[in-house]
């Protein structure tokens, strides 16, 4: 079940990186200013997750309530075998990525067990993010098309909305190792990033909304609620690296309430 609107929803969340990304041949962000845009677009996707993880755990519910015990436990696993396959292969990726690329160590310095992981090259870490993005953001072009199928196009609209203004701010931080060594970047180079990380929304909007079986939505829902787990978690330790308490607490609370402000809004438009 494949629409023009749906494709379009899909292809312009993903895009909407490129607002941010020209950050890169700023020389100053202030660092209040990317904290708050940091955290704002953690409580946006907080408000997503729970809306994702919510329309994911429907089809269990109501197996639940028919008192369908092999069709809840099989949609239970559905659900974990999704999550678990965004957010472990993540990290996964981020491990073998970082052990692959870190500058050798020393010999001649002792190495402590506790010791953090040597920062990689601003190049190569820009390289990183931008595709870590870019799995996420199939997931969540996933997200989209099994809304669609699922729950509508109202549904499908509401993360479009989440997702186009998270992504908005994704550029910030896959510019930041630039900002951070002074690096910068050609424009080509920006160019890729963000089709690196913005176009795979579109790829997994075309999957997501193709694949019209029930269980391959519920699995699609609950890989893109893994993905978003992880973007949270990575957003909010970044954050709070940096970043002051009060500034970090009210970009959290204001992206929460623009996804509800958004689910209403979308939601008050189709009635
Ligand atoms: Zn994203």
């Amino acid at each position: 079940m494949l629409t023009v609107t749906v494709l379009g929803l899909g292809l312009f969340a993903g895009l909407t990186i490129f607002l941010s990304l020209p950050t890169a041949r700023m020389r100053e962000v202030p660092r209040r200013a990317r904290t708050f845009l940091g955290s704002l677009t953690a409580g946006i996707l907080l408000f997503l997750f729970w809306d994702v993880t919510t329309q994911a755990l429907a089809p269990v519910s109501s197996a639940a309530y028919a008192g369908d015990l092999a069709g809840t436990a099989g949609q239970v696993l559905l659900v974990l075998g999704g999550f678990l396959l965004a957010f472990g292969g993540l990290t996964l990726f981020e491990r073998l990525y970082r052990a692959r690329n870190a500058p050798r160590p020393d010999p001649s310095v002792p190495v402590s067990e506790e010791a953090a992981p040597a920062p990689l090259p601003p190049k190569r870490a820009m390289d990183l993010i931008a595709t870590g993005i870019g799995l996420h953001n199939f997931a969540e072009g996933l997200a989209i098309g099994a809304a669609y199928v699922s729950g509508g196009l109202t549904f499908a609209t509401v993360l479009f909305v989440g997702f186009a203004l998270h992504n908005s701010t994704e550029g910030f931080g896959v510019v930041g190792p630039a900002l951070a060594s002074g690096f910068v970047p050609s424009w080509g180079r920006l160019i890729a990033l963000g089709l690196v990380a913005g176009g795979p929304t579109f790829l997994g909007t075309v999957v997501g909304s193709i694949a019209d079986v029930p269980a391959l939505s519920t699995t699609f829902l609950a890989v893109a609620a893994g993905a978003i787990l992880y973007v949270v978690l990575e957003l909010t330790t970044a954050a709070a690296r940096g970043g002051r308490p009060g500034t970090r607490m009210w970009g959290i609370f204001a992206g929460f309430a623009l996804g509800i402000l958004t689910d209403l809004l979308v939601t008050a438009g189709h009635v």
